[in-house]
């Protein structure tokens, strides 16, 4: 954290010739529990993490927005004057589609001053840990201070989310950056979509001996195209068909009527998303009453349902998965959007260097390449640092 801050400082003083006058930083996100809930307005429980997108700022006398990142070989520079979804493309559309959402959501793009950024991150990218709302947050939390615009933290999730639907053009909902704005240490954010109320629930994993142990595939995913579009396409109309503004209407009781009014796979999809609502209620139920000890059986299901009802896993996560589940684990499932990027485990301290190898060992056995495994604290949300 703190070599990433320096180096952040260092790099914008290389780039742009003077000191910058603030740093910020947002962390990437891991979802517990609650997968493609969150654009059905439902609940999901996610947890920011020790890792974090930083930013140094400069504001400037004139209107120009530049932005560059250790990420990217380029500076992208634009006249605020001229932001607009149109005009962004590349990385370049996440912190700049920031700026541009903000100024639909009240700040004055006219009078504003411009701005240099410079960013670099740990938050490994594609992995689905959301290094998009990562950077979208700490853009955002950044132009809120320095632009004195004092909006507060769940609007700001909503500019993130602005910018990634309408400037990068995917159709994502509001957890990633409520995550990465709202998280706390030791806590998970549950979050009802509909309401956007947030709580934070006290997740103890350490008190319990317990970790949790990402395992990142490394077999890329694009939120833009595809699958992702299509599983909402389906939740749409499942909905419709069932007479509700969102699947957030349906309970697990409502499923053998559905079941028959649906097709086989708009059925299928309902169905996930309707038991993984249920899943998240239980998990934040039981990590209250019974403790991080007892949610495994929750992973291990909300698993199958993304595999066998929803189809959006593929062989590795899978594998790994399964790897987990039999190397000791409490409980496993794939996180994030699917179709790649990593899953999750919950495992006791003690086990953790077994199932290490164990998955090396068996990524290697399927021929797949060497997976990224790291083990990931709950951690404060996007903040100024000193
Ligand atoms: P993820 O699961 O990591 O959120 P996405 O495809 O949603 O994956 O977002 C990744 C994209 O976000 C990158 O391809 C890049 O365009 C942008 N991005 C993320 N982090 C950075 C960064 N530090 N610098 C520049 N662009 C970034
Ligand atoms: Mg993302």
């Amino acid at each position: 954290m703190t070599d990433i801050r320096d180096d952040v400082r260092e790099g914008f003083a290389a780039l742009y010739g003077y000191e910058p006058s603030g740093i910020w930083s947002a962390p990437g996100r891991v979802n517990l529990i609650g997968e493609h809930t969150d654009y059905n307005e439902g609940f999901v429980l996610p947890l920011a993490i020790n890792r974090r997108t930083v930013l140094a700022l400069g504001l400037r006398e004139d209107r120009i927005a530049r932005v560059a990142s250790a990420f990217a070989d380029e500076v992208v520079e634009i006249d605020l004057a001229e932001l607009s979804p149109e005009r962004l493309s590349g990385w370049a559309a996440y912190p700049l589609g920031v700026a541009w959402a903000l100024g639909e959501r009240g700040a004055d793009l006219a009078a504003v001053p411009g701005f240099d950024i410079f960013i670099e991150s740990d938050v490994p990218v594609g992995a689905g840990l959301s290094s998009s709302a990562a950077i979208e947050s700490a853009v955002a939390i950044a132009l809120n201070d320095v632009w004195q615009l004092g909006l507060d933290r769940s609007t700001l999730a909503l500019v993130g989310q602005l910018a990634e639907n309408k400037v990068v053009g995917a159709p994502t909902g509001i957890m990633d950056q409520s995550a990465s704005l709202l998280g706390r240490k030791d806590s998970a954010v549950f979050l009802d979509c509909r309401t956007l109320d947030a709580q934070i629930i006290d997740l103890g994993f350490e008190a319990a001996g317990l970790v949790l142990l990402i395992i990142d595939t490394g077999v890329s995913h694009s939120h833009a195209t595809g699958g992702y579009a299509e599983r909402r396409a389906s939740c749409e109309l499942g909905a419709r068909e069932l007479g509700v503004s969102a699947l957030r209407d349906v309970s697990v009781d409502d499923l053998p009527r559905a079941r028959e009014v649906l097709d086989d796979v708009t059925f299928r999809r309902v169905r996930h998303v309707v038991t993984e609502n249920q899943r998240v209620l239980d998990t934040v139920r039981t990590l209250r009453e019974q403790g991080a000890g007892a949610i495994g059986d929750l992973l291990d299901a909300s698993h199958v349902s993304m595999r066998d009802d929803f189809e959006i896993s593929v062989a590795e996560l899978d594998l790994a998965v399964e790897t987990a589940q039999s190397n000791g684990a409490l409980g496993a499932r794939m996180t994030g959007g699917g179709f790649g990027g990593a899953a999750i485990a919950l495992i006791r301290a003690e086990d953790l260097s077994r199932l290490q190898v164990a998955i090396d060992g068996a990524f290697a056995e399927h021929g797949y390449g060497r997976p990224d495994t790291f083990v990931v604290t709950a951690a404060q949300g996007a903040s100024r640092e000193p």
